[in-house]
């Protein structure tokens, strides 16, 4: 059987660095515990009020095919948040919406570039992200950032890789940092982005989850509303990551084009999603801390954690529902570490390596897992590095000796 080039290379490595994720998911398949720090996905469910608007919906007949760019009340919402929450005006004109940020990213890259086009993206990265630049037809192309720098990504490292190219992704808060990309940095990289006539992709599924610092949406900055597109999603910020509800905001006449691309994809989102999408978002900023609250305590409890120990160190980490640690002390690569850590600790984590190489002895740890179990996890986790990397001392000290 043939299987289309563009589908079999679409992850390039064949596995888009979900490795271990599948590794520890087997085991807990055979029913082995693990403390599962993997994927970012809350530990409580949909609220039952929105499942009853979402019922509600259903048995009163929103079932047949629904607005193909979203229904007016949805974007109405989404409109009306996007302005409360960045100041820059927002209709329903500028708004579609999707199944997911997934599949907003990639509509969105459809819409940026030629086949063969370059689309720049920050490594680290959110794994799926160049299989979604290669399935767009774009070619992926990284933009490395450096732990010392926070993982915050330097304008003049993308101005150097800007010839050719036709779009630029960002994501802040990121995944799998947890940056939170400060105000002087964006406003450098939209220089650059304006300079170099590129679109910017905003994805901003996170922007409810901020511990420090506060989110900036490049979109509000002079001369960017014109070219960039906002990747939003109710999946994170409402915990409704099996809905598939989301959007993206941009010009008008891109939400046009978007849509008619909407027409031979994904024929919309089931009506009921969206009323329920619509009712979540009316429950306000509220609702929103509410669902992100466990993820500020679980980062307040791994950084207190983290202050009682020299190996382990944590890249300032300002949002997002995980920290990434720097494993390099332990003379372990993250894949190495993520990997025994499994095996005998029966932790997952993510390697640093699966989100790209810039993050290289690095691990990324969800905060996904209940108070009391996280802290275990990962006061074990830190254990465990200490005894890792005692033995790569001793070992060196006799070698030198
Ligand atoms: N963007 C980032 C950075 C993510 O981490 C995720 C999911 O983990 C998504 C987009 C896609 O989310 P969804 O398709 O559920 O909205």
């Amino acid at each position: 059987m043939k299987i289309a080039h563009r589908i079999a290379h679409l992850t390039g490595d064949g596995s888009g660095g979900w490795g271990l994720y599948f590794r520890a998911r087997a085991l807990k398949a055979q029913g082995v515990e693990i403390a599962d720090l993997t994927i970012g996905e809350h530990d409580v469910r949909t609220d039952p009020a929105i499942l009853a608007a979402m019922d509600a919906s259903a048995r009163g007949g929103h079932t047949g095919y629904a607005a193909l760019r979203g229904t007016e009340e949805l974007r109405g919402a989404v409109a009306a948040r996007v302005t409360a929450r960045t100041g820059v005006a927002t209709a329903p004109e500028n708004v579609l919406v999707t199944p997911g940020g997934q599949a907003a990213l990639f509509a969105a890259h459809h819409l940026v570039g030629e086949a063969g086009d370059r689309a720049l993206f920050v490594d680290p990265y959110y794994a799926t992200y160049p299989g979604t630049i290669r399935g767009a037809g774009l070619v992926p192309v990284p933009v490395s950032t450096r732990p010392e720098d926070g993982f915050q990504p330097r304008a003049e490292a993308i101005d150097a890789k800007a010839e050719g190219a036709v779009s630029l992704l960002l994501n802040s808060p990121n995944n799998p940092t947890g940056a939170v990309y400060a105000e002087a940095t964006l406003r450098e990289i939209a220089e650059v982005v304006r300079a170099r006539d590129l679109w910017l992709i905003s994805d901003e599924v996170y922007d409810t989850q901020v511990w420090e610092g506060a989110h900036v949406s490049p979109r509000g900055l002079p001369g960017m509303a014109e070219r960039t597109l906002v990747i939003g999603s109710m999946s994170k910020s409402h915990a409704m990551t099996g809905s598939r509800v989301g959007w993206i905001v941009g010009p008008a006449e891109a939400v046009a084009a978007l849509a008619v691309l909407t027409t031979h994809t994904t024929y919309g989102v089931p009506g009921f999603v969206q009323d329920a999408a619509a009712f979540a978002l009316s429950l306000g900023t509220a609702f929103e801390a509410e669902i992100a609250a466990p993820f500020r305590r679980r980062r307040d409890i791994a950084m207190r954690l983290l202050a009682g120990q020299n190996v382990v160190r944590a890249v300032p980490s300002g949002g997002a529902m995980y920290v990434m640690l720097d494993v390099r002390a332990t003379r372990l690569s993250g894949e190495d570490f993520a990997g025994r850590l499994l095996d005998e600790a029966r932790i997952a984590v993510m390697p640093g390596e699966s989100f790209g190489g810039a993050a290289a002895g690095h691990l990324r740890v969800a905060l996904t897992i209940p108070d009391e179990a996280f802290a275990a996890a990962f006061a074990r986790m830190l254990d465990f590095a200490g005894e890792i990397a005692r033995g790569a001392d001793r070992r060196e000290a006799t070698h030198a000796g």
